[in-house]
């Protein structure tokens, strides 16, 4: 088996990461950087590019240079819409309606899955060179809103490119992972994400190698670009100012404004005045025209500020969604090159009050966070134990349709749980294996993962067999049920691979209806298992008064079985006071009975007791098979 690498699979560029001797290493492209930037081409000749070259000629070849893939991922054309018309490359809707970019140079499109996986390729094989041995498992990183439908096109990406996925994990959690924040006690952490396209602000949770992400809040068309933009803007107006001449007219002119303003921005995170220098601009009536500015950090700061201001609001919107003051956050770890900028680390501080994080890089923390999790799953990192928590509590159905929960929301994974079940009705020869998640108590409010049937049950009595169903998750979120009949041994099984992919939409979703239907599903609930209650009771005083025989006399025998008659009729279609009448009426009428048995039983010795005795735990009944 080869190499396991953690992946960043970014907007802009991406980073590949590796566990080596216990550390985090990010390995260096084939040209020599450490970040990949996310950009593949082709040559009218149909050669392929990927990364810095083909950025580097993207100005010249601009239809045949597709970047931005991430922002496709999963789409149908409809969904990502004025996206695409801001794209120098065409995207169309291709054949099962998912937006596809097309290339002339190959007269074809492509998925954002084939060109994510020419993206992936390029970090394997870079990856492959600097270990010297084969690298075909992967952990891939995602922004934490990404529904089941990117997060399924991003695991497609790696097998595409020849990469098993081990595991999709949040971008926030990988970063929070990288600092190192899971050996920490109960913690509450910020991870501001601002990098070349996108803005992405995610409140977690942390403590005991478990994060669970409370909100997420963003805006995907805010990011360092912008602020190369403000820059380009701010030089042609100047040039204009000067030289009477629209830089903005003239495509390699732009693209030369861009990159200066690119360079100028960086420079400007360190010092506090550049000068962008950029002879031959243009010419006019044959004469060279050269553009030569100083822009100061005071001026850059002046011309973003608006950009500033929109930061602002997904930050308040995250702290607000995770029910938080901006003073609860215990730490903030700043994700993505844009964040290196001294006014973004300045506003983060003035927002939260407390000094960001800064130990790690900001490009590459994700990445390293994601070779962490590589680590863990390949049995390297040791002290991490689990990284994951069930989103939703997992269950069955049981008779009345009341979901039984086996493992509770939140819990840590990998878990393993088991509960003891029995049958409703004498002689049930097989139980459904009803598998449910969600949080309302009844069944049918919950959403259905699968089902399966046990059969080959002795005949019995209701409420004698033990059958024991056991739910078993792994660390990759897969869930295996197991249901044994406990007296025979007789057993089955499902294997559940989709229990985790629920979107984050969702997952809040079915939480809030629980909270929202509590009241009224407490009744339906309560109501369900009043009716189990009383067909128990009715069963077993019927039961009693056979074992029984003439120890009953005939007029107590006649009312007892009325009172059965009664309960029955009132769990058919009685009201929830009509059953609790007949129920009562019958349970009193049944201790009196059974009083009497062990009397004349102290008398003659104790009866043979059947079914399950006391001590035994069983916890709840499956329907009876119709
Ligand atoms: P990412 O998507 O995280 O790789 O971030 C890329 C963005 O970070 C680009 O817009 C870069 O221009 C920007 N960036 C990288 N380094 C710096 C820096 N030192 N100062 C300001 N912006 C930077």
């Amino acid at each position: 088996m080869g190499k396991t690498v953690g992946i960043d699979l970014g907007t802009t560029n991406s980073v590949v990461a590796v566990m080596e001797g216990g550390e985090p290493v990010v390995i260096s492209t084939s040209e020599g950087s450490r970040t990949c930037p996310s950009v593949v081409a082709f040559k009218q000749n149909g050669e392929r590019l990927v990364g810095v070259t083909a950025k580097r000629q993207a100005v010249v070849n601009p239809d045949n240079t597709i970047y931005s893939i991430k922002r496709f991922m999963g789409h149908t054309l409809n969904e990502v819409g004025a996206e695409s018309s801001k794209i120098s490359y065409k995207v169309r809707t291709g054949k099962n309606g998912q937006a596809v970019a097309f290339v002339p140079a190959l007269d074809k499109e492509l998925t954002p899955e084939e060109v994510s996986a020419m993206i992936l390729q390029k970090l394997k094989a870079d990856a492959e060179a600097y270990l010297g041995e084969t690298v075909d498992q992967a952990v891939i990183t995602v922004p934490a809103y990404f529904n089941d439908a990117q997060r399924t096109a991003t695991k497609n990406a790696g097998e595409i490119a020849g990469l098993k996925v081990l595991r999709i994990i949040n971008e926030p959690t990988a970063a929070s992972l990288a600092y190192g924040l899971d050996k920490k006690a109960n913690e509450t952490i910020l991870v501001f994400d601002l990098g070349g396209g996108t803005f992405d602000v995610s409140v977690l949770d942390v403590g005991e190698g478990v994060f669970e992400v409370r909100s997420t809040a963003g805006d995907s068309h805010l990011g360092g670009d912008d602020f190369d933009n403000k820059i380009v803007d701010w030089l042609a107006a100047e040039f204009k100012k000067d030289q009477g001449v629209d830089l903005t007219k003239d495509r390699a002119a732009v693209q030369r404004l861009r990159e200066a303003g690119e360079r100028a921005k960086i420079e400007l995170s360190s010092q506090m005045s550049t000068q962008i220098n950029l002879p031959y601009i243009t010419a006019v009536d044959n004469e060279p025209k050269h553009l030569d500015l100083t822009l100061t950090r005071a001026k850059f700061e002046e011309l973003t500020s608006d950009l500033m201001e929109r930061v602002k609001k997904p930050f308040f919107q995250a702290i607000e969604d995770a029910k938080l003051k901006a003073t609860d956050i215990n730490e903030i770890i700043l994700v993505g090159g844009s964040t290196r900028m001294p006014q973004v680390q300045e506003l983060v501080k003035n927002l939260t009050g407390k000094e960001p994080n800064r130990s790690v890089n900001p490009d590459e923390v994700v990445a390293i966070g994601a070779a962490i999790q590589a680590g863990v799953l390949g049995g390297e990192v040791k002290n991490i134990v689990l990284l994951d928590v069930t989103p939703l509590s997992l269950g069955v159905e049981t008779q009345g349709g009341i979901f039984d929960k086996v493992i509770d929301r939140n819990t840590t994974i990998p878990t393993k749980k088991s509960r003891i079940y029995t049958t409703a009705a004498d002689n049930q020869p097989e139980v459904e294996i009803h598998i449910l998640q969600g949080e309302r108590p009844m069944a049918r409010d919950n959403k259905s993962l699968g089902r399966f049937h046990l059969g080959g049950i002795p005949p019995a009595p209701a409420r004698v067999p033990q059958i024991e169903v056991t739910f078993d998750i792994d660390a990759n979120g897969i869930l295996n049920v197991a249901a044994q009949e406990k007296g025979t041994g007789q057993k089955q099984a499902i294997t559940i691979t989709g229990s985790g992919n629920l979107n984050r939409d969702e997952i809040e979703r079915m939480v809030r209806e629980a909270e929202m239907n509590a009241d009224q599903d407490r009744q339906i609930q309560e109501l369900a298992e009043l009716k189990n209650k009383a067909d128990a009771l009715a069963s077993q005083t019927e039961k009693t008064l056979k074992d029984a025989g003439d120890k009953v006399d005939e007029a107590t025998r006649q009312s007892a079985t009325e009172k059965i008659e009664a309960v029955r009729k009132a769990v058919q279609n009685g009201t929830e006071v009509e059953i609790r009448e007949a129920f009562n009426a019958l349970e009193q009428l049944s201790h009196s009975i059974a009083e009497k048995l062990y009397a004349q039983a102290g008398e003659q010795g104790a009866p043979a007791q059947e079914g399950p005795q006391e001590g035994d735990v069983i916890d709840a009944e499956f329907k009876e098979e119709k």
